[in-house]
Order: structure tokens, then sequence, then C-alpha cells
């Protein structure tokens, strides 16, 4: 993302008096055309970030560059993408950090891709497997428009049921179908104390997942869904917006354990199985076990 005025060839967000918004690609000849008139990007090259601008019809456009959840919200589409509200919690939940070798299946769009570099940085690695050709190279391009050529991702067309092929990854990240089928392939790819995500729209696909997860060496999981609810707040009307997306998906996530030592003779019998229903306690912001 680039700072100071804007420049030819960058994207910019125009938002009308209504918030309603489009996203332009500046061209030293071009012109934003809508019913409130039209906007010659001359106009906006060389302004600062911000700034107002006027239609040839007197309408007001402010230009911002596009955030991140800007951009995966209006960037072109082939298959469904994750929204902002689940990409960020699926960074904290996955701990994605500076460096990290990540795994993501399926990259679909790229917005979780985009994501994911941007969190892991110049030092770190995001390999993708999708299975359908058309929807990789739609991802890469996606990826780039936002982030630039130099990106540390490799795009691999395979169907990742079969196989990871890779090992000593930090994190993978599931966003398809069957991620159970994954469950196996995942733990041997992953280092120890890596990270397995997978975002499913169903809970019936969570359910299937979570059984998977038991008879597995991950443990400390955990699902969950993250609910948004934004506020109208105008003078005395201080209130919860009348709709909201009530859902998109859950997050199912489970850390990578080192098989126990088998237990020496005079150990004491029998200690409870730490995993997976007494894993260290998640934090203040996630209520205790009903059971
Ligand atoms: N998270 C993406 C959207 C992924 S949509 C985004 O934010 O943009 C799910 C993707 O998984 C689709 O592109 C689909 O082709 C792919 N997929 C489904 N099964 C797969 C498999 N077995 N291996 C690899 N990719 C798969």
């Amino acid at each position: 993302m680039s700072r100071g005025p804007f420049a030819a060839g960058e994207r910019v967000l125009l938002v009308d008096s209504k918030r309603r918004r489009h996203l332009v690609t500046l061209a030293p000849e071009g012109e934003f055309h809508s019913h409130a008139g039209v906007l010659r990007h001359a106009a906006i090259i060389g302004s600062p970030e911000g700034v107002t601008l006027r239609t040839t019809l007197g309408a007001r456009l402010v230009a911002v560059r596009p955030t991140l959840s800007d951009y995966v919200v209006e960037m072109p589409r082939g298959a469904q993408v994750i929204y902002p509200k689940d990409l960020g919690a699926i960074l904290m939940l996955a701990d994605v950090f500076p460096g990290a070798r990540v795994l993501e299946s399926g990259v679909g769009s790229g917005a979780l891709t985009t994501t994911l570099l941007r969190a892991v940085g110049p030092t770190g690695h995001v390999l993708g497997y999708e299975i359908r050709e058309d929807f990789a190279a739609r991802a890469r391009r996606n990826v780039e428009a936002y982030l630039g050529p130099d990106v540390p991702l490799d795009v691999e067309v395979r169907d990742i049921y079969e196989g990871i092929g890779v090992g000593d990854l930090d994190r993978i990240v599931l966003d398809l179908p069957e991620p159970w089928q994954v469950v196996p392939h995942a733990a041997t790819a992953l280092a120890p104390g890596g990270i397995l995500l997978a975002y499913l729209p169903t809970i019936l696909q969570v359910a299937q997942l979570r059984e998977a997860l038991e008879g597995s060496p991950f443990g400390m999981a955990q699902s969950l869904e993250v609910l948004h609810r934004t506020w109208h707040i105008e003078g005395q009307s201080v209130r919860p917006d009348h709709r909201m997306v009530a859902h998109t998906g859950f997050l199912t996530v489970a850390r990578l354990l080192t098989p126990e030592e088998p237990a020496p003779a005079t150990a004491p019998a029998e200690e409870p199985d730490p995993r997976p229903d007494t894993a260290p306690d998640p934090g203040p912001d996630t209520a205790p076990d009903a059971d």
C-alpha cells in the first residue's frame, strides 16, 4: 500500500454522499461516470488521500485508498470469499505471524490468501492448493492487484484431499467442503505445536471435523462463530442497525500435539488426558464449558 498523493495506476475507492463505494484504477485520461456526473481521474491524480472532489454535476466524492477489507469485498470473484469479520478472527485464532510458513486450501478468489500474505510479510511464505485452475489464476491476479507481484506465494493446482507433500509448516488454513479429509495429512505436514484452522458454513460439517480431530494427534480444539453487529449513530438515535449478517461460517481451530511418551511402570495410575476437554483455558473471552 502506497502513501502520499494519488498516482496513476493506483486503485482508489470513491465514496459518494450515500456511502456507495466504487473501486477505480487511476489512468491519466480516465473518467469515472455515474448518474451523478463525471469525474476525471486527472483531478484525483496528485491529490492527497481523503480529498473531496466534485463531479460535473456537483456531486461530492471522497477518494481514499482501499483498505484490505474494502478490497476483498470489491474485488472480482470466482468463488465466494471469506468476509473481513472472519478474516480478522482467522489471523488471531490461527496466530499467523510475520515469517510464518502457511498452507492454504482452497484458494478460491484469494481474499484469505491476500490477508495471510499481508500477515506473514516478506519473510513468510504462503503455499496455496486449489483444485480449479481458473480459480488459481484468478486468485493470483487478485492478490497481485492489491499486494503487487513480489509476494511470497506459490499456488499449485492440486487436490489437498490426496495429500500435502511438504512438511514443517507453521499453520494450515482450510476453506473447502471436507476438511476432515485433510486432518491425517495435516498431522504430518505441520511442525509440532502447529495450528490447523478450518472455515465451514454448516454445523454438521463442524461436527464431522471435530470427530476427525478427536481421533487424531490434534488437541485444544475450539469452534466458534463471529457475530458482527454494527450500530446506527446519528444524534439521539443511537442503537444497533436493524439488519445484520446473521451467518457466514464457523471457525474451528486445533493444535498439533506431540504424542505422550509411554508412562513408566512407577507412574501414578490414571491421570485425565489433557486433550481435549481440559486443554489450557483459552482466556477470558471464552465462556467456561457448561459440562
Ligand atoms: N477462502 C477463499 C475462498 C475459497 S472457496 C477466499 O477467501 O477467496 C473454496 C475453494 O476450495 C474453491 O475454489 C474450490 O475449488 C476449492 N476446493 C474444493 N475442494 C478442494 C480440494 N479437495 N483441494 C483443493 N481445493 C479445493
